[in-house]
């Protein structure tokens, strides 16, 4: 079995060679990308196959799920391409499953077993296909892609971006924002949207915001040298899975301690999901805030509208959501909306960010109306390290979007 370089979540299969074997633990699953695999199973010694699979077919779930040996062995019949997922992937998953689903998957595992142990040479692998056919496309999709995320993980595909905030009086520059890119040599540069919320609904992304707090802290000591005179933040997306980890307030401690940051350059950016998901991500975020982090609020306005909770727990400010900018000159509802969020937040001594901003007409109206850092396409994309690093050094202090 050949490792393809870039991804080792490819593994490919020459002619007649064996993926598994009956008897041997389920370290992996596979979805064949080309060629054709047999499946058999030995009665007395005699091989008998159970049937072809090709390319969009799963193989190899079923050890992996119940932890059982395999019960058939699988052979490449051509030369074969297939996307390995590592047992603990399926096995995370199935473990966070509703009892219910837990309950049913195994019981339909062990009639599968069954049926497969009474095979005859005649008998086709009809269940096990079923059961591949019913896994959707959609499920898939989203196997292969965390599969090839944990191995971008490990090759450092994953860097972070930045993305300037600045004052929105003066255009100054306050910090920036880390945004996530996926540097993929087979699908390109993959967008967050595309790739956060499957490492969320995972462990996956404890280890991917590990490695993005590490990597910005080191980027913020080097954009500090750009401009000594003054502090400058950066603000770091966390998930609620992220802060529902023991280890996360001590790990991010010892991160700024390890560079010399103050506690109150990093800015935490968390969702109203927070809120409703998880008691224990919230107290989490509280302690941060005893420490000295700030917490803002992400893409406020958008999503509960229940502002209970804010009579409850503090934050440190509001990001206001750019589906309110984008409306700013044309939807008088939204105005009132926007300087409504924004009285309130000055009422709870909170600070605001607005996020979106991408003319001077909207700039123009916000900067009338009190809101106090800005974020957009207007001021800069986010940038890499390195052109991150040249807008500091060539303007440290007012940033015009016109020397880009
Ligand atoms: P977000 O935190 O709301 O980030 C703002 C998004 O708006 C970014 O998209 C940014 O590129 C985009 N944006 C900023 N200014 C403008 C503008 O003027 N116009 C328009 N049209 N878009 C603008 P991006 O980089 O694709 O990130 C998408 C989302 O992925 C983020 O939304 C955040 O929820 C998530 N994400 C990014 N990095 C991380 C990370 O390190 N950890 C976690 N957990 N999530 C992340
Ligand atoms: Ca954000
Ligand atoms: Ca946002």
């Amino acid at each position: 079995m050949i490792n393809r370089g870039f991804s080792s979540s490819l593994k490919h299969f020459h002619m007649g060679e064996t993926i598994f074997s009956e008897g041997e633990p389920g370290d992996w699953a596979y979805i064949i990308e080309s060629g054709r695999v047999e499946v058999a199973i030995s009665v007395d010694g005699q091989q008998y196959p159970l049937g072809i699979l090709s390319k969009g077919d799963v193989l190899g779930e079923m050890a992996v799920m119940d932890t059982a040996p395999r019960s058939a062995s699988a052979r490449a019949i051509e030369e074969t391409v297939c996307v390995a997922i590592p047992s603990g992937q399926i096995s995370e998953r199935v473990e966070e499953a509703d009892p219910v689903i837990k309950l049913l998957v195994s019981t339909l595992l062990h009639r599968i077993r069954n049926n497969i142990l009474q095979a005859d040479s005649s008998h086709q692998l009809q269940i096990p296909q079923k059961l591949c056919q019913s896994l959707s496309k959609r499920a898939l999709d989203k196997m292969r892609l965390e599969s090839e995320l944990r191995a971008a993980l490990n090759n450092q595909q994953l860097r972070p971006h930045y993305q300037p905030l600045v004052n929105i009086q003066t255009r100054e520059i306050l910090g920036f924002e880390a945004l996530i890119r996926w540097f993929s040599p087979t699908r390109g540069e993959v967008s967050p949207g595309e790739f956060t919320s499957i490492a969320e609904e995972t462990s996956l992304i404890i280890p991917i915001g590990q490695q993005t707090i590490q990597q910005v802290c080191r980027d913020l000591v080097q954009f500090q040298q750009c401009c000594p005179d003054r502090p400058l933040s950066i603000s770091i997306n966390v998930a609620p899975r992220q802060l529902a980890a023991d280890t996360f307030l001590t790990d991010l401690k010892s991160v700024i301690e390890r560079y010399g940051l103050q506690a109150s350059q990093i800015k935490l950016e968390v969702t109203e999901r927070v809120f409703m998901e998880d008691p224990v991500a919230l107290a989490m975020l509280q302690y941060c805030r005893k420490d000295g982090f700030q917490v803002f609020l992400d893409d406020f306005g958008t999503g509960f509208s229940s502002l209970n909770y804010l009579t409850r727990f503090e934050v440190d400010g509001f990001k206001i959501d750019r589906a309110f900018v984008r409306e700013l000159l044309t939807n008088r509802r939204t105005q009132i909306l926007l300087k409504s969020m924004l009285a309130m937040a000055h009422g709870l001594d909170m600070q605001t960010v607005v996020e979106g901003i991408e003319t001077e007409t909207q700039l123009m109206v916000l900067q009338k109306s009190g809101c106090n850092i800005g974020q957009g396409y207007l001021f800069g994309k986010p940038l890499s390290f390195e052109d991150a690093q040249k807008v500091l050094i060539q303007d440290h202090l007012i940033y015009s979007p016109m020397k880009l």
